[in-house]
């Protein structure tokens, strides 16, 4: 197998590395490597998905589909293929991934070592909670590890930042739909207090919010909450995918421009509301559809600061989004969702709670901004999420991951020397069993 050298970088563009990369297409080849750390499509916003100096495993060609079982939904793919591949295939046959992220274009394996949420997850918990089996490869020796015959290293696994193993393949419980459409209800609400009663009321399946972190005053948390149901019938003409060609100019994303664009994206929607039918992709993965979308932020890149708080914890939301506000950093791609409690790993992000999601360019006070975000997400019974983190101290994530010392003793079990160790692990020192 050949190592190249490459420089690659986490999907915020701030933080990059330089080292060797190999991309098996086998399995035998993949056995054959000496163990780093493996990684998929890059779409963590920060270093999850870096080692720098060293060598790094991209699994994006291990991507077959190993079987499906008509009967109970239950798919075996390598990990390397994307949800949006899956979602692809499997739609139009009346089955989807129990759980996709905002992006089609993360891996098996990236969603496995995220356990990453959808809009469902108030529903249906976790990616993990979906995962009958995976197979680990531990020092060239492969093993299967399950929920129930291997506990502790499953939980270690799920949400495990790929630090017990190399995921090889994984068998997947689908979940049923209609079809590859969707049945999409936008509402405005006109304030965080209305934003939340929306959510706490919502029967939908999947659920998402797009808030504007520019409104202050009466107009604070302001922002639309998109209901979806899966479905048949007519496809509408998919939009035809762009690309940004270039990295944008420092001023496109000025605060005045963000506020003219987020009043304006408010108001698109009717103030009885709307309903629209789409194809699937344009609702779980709205962004895809522009190539390179993390160039508009320009050559210096973005951050992701995203957090969870507990439902009692409506008034730290609150102080986040007045200091946002205040600010002038936000861009207009903020989310705000409900949690429910599903959670498969000791590293899982989710909590029973409320998840704000606000991109910052790259300048200024956006790190200062963060840091005092976190402290505050800390001090709420909350925690930020790793796939998203560039600039988290160590001392303030052990707090938010209590479980991390048992994540650490089986990490040190299956990796006794380090070797799959990220940027984002040693940043965090989260193989620390201290
Ligand atoms: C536009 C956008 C929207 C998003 N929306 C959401 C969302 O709604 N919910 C959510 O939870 N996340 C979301 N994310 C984050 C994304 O889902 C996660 O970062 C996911 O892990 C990315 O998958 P990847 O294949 O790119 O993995 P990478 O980013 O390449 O890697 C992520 C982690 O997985 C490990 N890893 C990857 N493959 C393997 C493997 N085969 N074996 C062992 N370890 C492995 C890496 O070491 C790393 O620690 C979003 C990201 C983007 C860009």
């Amino acid at each position: 197998m050949i190592w190249k050298s490459a420089e690659y970088n986490g999907w915020g563009r701030v933080l990059k590395a330089r080292g060797e990369l190999a991309r098996p297409e086998r399995q035998s080849a993949l056995a054959a490597l000496p163990p780093a750390a493996a990684i998929g499509n890059c779409r963590s916003y920060g270093d999850a998905c870096l080692n720098a100096d060293g060598k790094a495993i991209q699994m994006t060609r291990l991507d077959r589909i190993l079987g499906f079982d008509e009967a109970t939904g239950v798919l075996h793919v390598e990990a390397g293929i994307t949800v949006g591949e899956i979602a692809r295939i499997y739609a139009p046959r009346g089955w989807l991934p129990a759980v996709m992220p905002g992006t089609g274009f993360a891996t098996v394996g990236g969603c496995i070592a995220n356990d990453v949420h959808g809009k469902n997850h108030h529903h249906a918990g976790s990616f993990g909670q979906h995962v009958q089996d995976i197979t680990l490869l531990q020092n060239g020796k492969s093993r299967k590890v399950t929920p129930d015959k291997t506990p502790d290293l499953f939980r270690a696994t799920l949400g495990g930042l790929g630090q017990t193993g190399t995921i090889v393949s994984a068998r997947l419980k689908l979940l049923q739909c209609k079809g590859d459409l969707m049945t999409v209800t936008e509402r405005r609400a006109e304030n965080l207090d209305e934003f939340l009663a929306l959510f706490d009321s919502s029967q939908a399946t999947y659920s998402v919010g797009w808030i504007d972190a520019t409104a202050s005053g009466n107009a604070l948390g302001r922002g639309i909450l998109e209901e979806g149901e899966t479905g048949y019938g007519m496809v509408p003409p998919a939009k035809r995918s762009r690309s940004v060609p270039f990295d944008a100019p420092g001023f496109a994303l000025s605060p005045p421009v963000v506020r003219i664009f987020n009043q304006a994206y408010f108001r698109r929607i009717p103030e009885r509301g709307r309903t629209q039918v789409k194809p699937i992709n344009d609702f779980f993965f709205p962004l895809d559809k522009i190539h390179d979308w993390n160039r508009l932020y320009g050559k210096r890149g973005f951050h992701q600061f995203q957090c969870v708080v507990p439902v009692d914890a409506t008034g730290s939301l609150r102080e986040m989004l007045e200091k946002i506000a205040h600010s002038g950093l936000a861009s207009p791609l903020a989310v705000l969702k409900r949690m429910g409690p599903g959670r498969a790993g000791y590293m899982s992000f989710p909590m029973e709670g409320y998840t704000l999601a606000v991109d910052f360019p790259n300048r200024g006070q956006s790190a200062s901004l963060i840091a005092r975000l976190e402290e505050m997400a800390a001090a709420a019974g909350g925690r930020i999420y790793l796939a998203k983190d560039a600039l988290a101290l160590a001392k303030r994530l052990k707090a938010m991951y209590p479980e991390q010392p048992k994540f650490a003793a089986a990490a040190a079990k299956a990796d006794p020397e380090g070797q799959l160790a990220t940027d984002l692990i040693r940043r965090l020192k989260l193989r620390s069993q201290k």
